[in-house]
């Protein structure tokens, strides 16, 4: 943990940007200010995947899309047992396994307690 993960807001023209863009894709500016991307989300769509690459430890897992408060939309790992589009879930920022060799940072979705 300690990891946070952010998104780029343009300074002209508000667009958010995950991950980081050296141009914005709306406008063309090149300056942004860092959001912090934490908090409530809304499930939009899932999809459960089996054929997991090695390293993990489950014989399936959720991955889903979700939107921000802010509007942003990511992907990442539901830790869910039943998910429901349209449902609120908290952003948490962990490490997702790939392989064997190369764990990386990225987006996990749970339950709000
Ligand atoms: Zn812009």
């Amino acid at each position: 943990m300690g990891e946070t993960m952010y998104a780029y807001k343009c300074t002209i023209c508000g667009e958010f940007h995950h991950p980081k863009h050296c141009v914005c894709r709306k406008c063309g500016n090149r300056t942004f200010e860092q959001v912090t991307l934490e908090g409530e989300v809304t499930l939009l769509t899932y999809t459960k995947v089996y054929n997991l690459p090695e390293g993990y430890m489950k014989p399936y897992l959720y991955f889903g899309i979700v939107k921000f408060e802010n509007g942003l939309t990511v992907s990442g790992q539901l830790e869910v047992n039943n998910p429901a589009i349209g449902m609120k879930l908290t952003s948490k920022v962990g490490i997702i396994k790939e392989g064997t060799n190369s764990d990386y940072y990225g987006f996990i979705f749970e339950e709000k307690k």
